[in-house]
């Protein structure tokens, strides 16, 4: 049997320990899992870490993993998040195939079992406002307060619930509790609220609603219709799944989902609240939510990083029952990895001083042949042009040198990689005394970047061809943060990196760059991985450094 040896290899952490048992005592056929987003913003890298382990469960096991939108509050979803975040899961390389789901698919069956609830005398319509609600729960150590309104009876409360569905009251005027016990020692249990009051389109079922379930109530119930065997999530539902069980067992619902917590992914000077995301995005600290400084799967993608990097990521953290911290050098540790493999190398200056190489011929040019990956032979050459003036980086010369400095500096010899050596003459000024180009000569003899009579260089610069470059803006991006608990002080707006993006244009890049496309990783030699912007349209070049060759540069 297929599942038998998926079942064998895959048995590394508890969750899938559970679901290797759940198939071997044959408590389930097959398993059925979920991932639950609320499209009330974009996914973020905590939620890839959901999406590997549900989609990748099932996947191992032979299963099947549903996308479901929890859409059950129209006042904070919006259709474009729902399409970004189908975009982002498929991204991933996640695949849901028939298995699209909508919690607003089962309004009208969550409905019929909110009224068997108040059949039952479990449920009540309550006229509190919100804020009497809230004050007359309790606290951890005190028990909460009957509501004036508990006691209604069934056909009240039927009567009343059917008048809120048809729109006869105002937003907040009343509510549908569970009536369960307000002296629970899990606040859960203390008549939760099931239906509320909300006046709002909703992007799929228009206006044919003004009551909307809790997400408390859609959630358990939408997975039991769904015939979900193993409903995982975060480790701050623990305290709810005894009230999902209560909802469970006093419903006629189709099947009964087991719910496992696991721990959620938090990264070291990373935010992953989509609340303060929210609020970056809304108050323009950032440039909508796919900004390459975004925690987000589209400001990851944006940035260049490879969703296969993503993916192994996530493998690295793996699943446990306890929360934890990364810090984020593991996530750039898997980046880094995956684009040094796989990406491109190229030739780009970013701050471009000018040389002119004084005895190379008038008017001439040529071709040289640079190597695409130095550790892959299959990924062949390329022709880079060369000419009398080319750009070198600004910071690959001194003219006064400190002993350390290798590079270029008037009368040293330094490779121009792939081309020839070359030796500065002198520094050329502006009337302000700054360098603004250099005169250098080349030696023909070291066509290809090696001396026939054997001398040494101690520096091997990139560079470009000032006649043949194409001009580029490129994007430096930073850390959004400056600490790496960001916010841990109460307002993270505070710790927001003032260098978080440094903005270069000017820049000078080879032409084979005319080609990038967005999403693929290149090398700039020497510089770090960049890809090429997305913005839709654009007709500049510009490119995003996704990380920089080493840690902490
Ligand atoms: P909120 O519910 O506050 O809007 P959320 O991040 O929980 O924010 P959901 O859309 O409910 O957003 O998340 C979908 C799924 O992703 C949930 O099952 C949730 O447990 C999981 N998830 C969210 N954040 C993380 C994280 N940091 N690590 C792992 N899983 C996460
Ligand atoms: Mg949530």
């Amino acid at each position: 049997m297929a599942n038998e040896t998926a079942v064998r290899e895959a048995g590394r952490d508890f969750i899938r320990d559970i679901i290797a048992a759940d198939l071997e005592s044959g408590r389930i056929a097959a398993i059925v899992t979920r991932f639950p987003p609320e499209p009330n913003g974009y996914l973020h890298i905590g939620h890839a870490k959901s999406i590997g382990l549900n989609f990748g469960v099932a996947e191992e096991f032979g299963g099947c993993c549903h996308l479901r939108f929890d859409d059950t509050n129209p006042a904070k979803e919006e259709q474009e998040y729902i399409d970004a975040i189908k975009r982002d899961v498929r991204w991933l390389g996640f695949d849901w195939g028939e298995h699209l789901h909508h919690a607003s698919d089962y309004f009208e069956r969550l409905y019929e079992w909110a009224e068997c609830l108040i059949g039952q005398g479990k449920a009540y319509v309550d006229d509190q406002s919100q804020e009497q609600i809230r004050a007359s729960r309790g606290t951890l150590t005190e028990p909460g307060t009957d509501s004036p309104w508990r006691n209604r009876s069934a056909g009240d409360n039927l009567d009343l619930f059917r008048r809120m569905r048809a729109g006869e009251f105002a937003n907040g005027a009343r509510v549908l509790r569970a009536k369960i016990d307000m002296a629970s020692g899990n606040i859960n249990f203390r008549d939760p609220v099931l239906y509320r009051i909300i006046h709002a389109a909703h992007p799929r079922t228009g206006t044919s609603w003004c009551i909307y379930p809790s997400y408390d109530f859609a959630h358990g119930q939408s997975d039991a219709i769904e015939h979900i065997t193993h409903s995982i999530c975060t480790l701050e539902f623990e305290d709810h799944r005894p009230l999902y069980d209560w909802f469970i067992a006093n419903l006629p619902v189709p099947s009964r989902p087991h719910q496992y917590e696991f721990a959620r992914l938090n990264l070291t000077y990373t935010v992953l609240s989509k609340r303060v995301l929210t609020e970056l995005v809304r108050r323009g600290i950032v440039d909508g939510w796919d900004d390459p400084r975004m925690p987000t799967l589209a400001g990851l993608r944006r940035r260049g990083v490879p969703p296969e990097a993503v993916r192994e990521f996530i493998r690295m953290v793996g699943v446990a029952k306890a929360n934890s911290i990364v810090d984020v050098a593991m996530f750039d540790h898997a980046v880094r990895d995956h684009l040094n493999r796989r990406a491109l190398r190229r030739m780009a200056v970013l701050r471009p001083l000018k040389v002119v190489i004084e005895n190379y011929p008038e008017g001439a040019d040529e071709e040289l042949a640079a190597i695409n990956k130095p550790e892959d032979e299959s990924a062949g050459t390329r022709r880079v042009p060369f000419g009398r003036e080319i750009f070198i980086e600004r910071d690959d010369f001194m003219e006064n040198p400190p002993k350390k400095f290798f590079r270029l500096s008037p009368g040293r010899e330094v490779r121009l990689r792939y081309a020839y050596f070359i030796k500065c003459r002198e520094a050329v000024k502006n009337a302000a005394g700054e360098v603004v180009a250099l005169r250098c000569t080349y030696d023909p003899e070291t066509r290809g970047g090696n001396a026939p009579d054997g001398r040494k260089v101690q520096a091997t610069l990139h560079w470009v061809s000032a006649a043949h470059a194409l001009e580029a803006e490129i994007r430096l991006y930073n850390p959004l943060f400056t600490r790496p608990d960001p916010g841990a002080d109460g307002d993270v707006t505070r710790d927001i990196n003032p260098n978080s993006l440094e903005v270069l244009s000017g820049c000078r890049v080879e032409p084979a760059l005319e080609d990038a496309q967005a999403g693929v990783g290149i090398q700039f030699e020497r510089q770090g991985y960049f890809c090429r912007d997305e913005a839709p349209g654009a007709t500049a070049l510009i490119f995003n450094r996704t990380l920089s060759l080493r840690e902490s540069k």
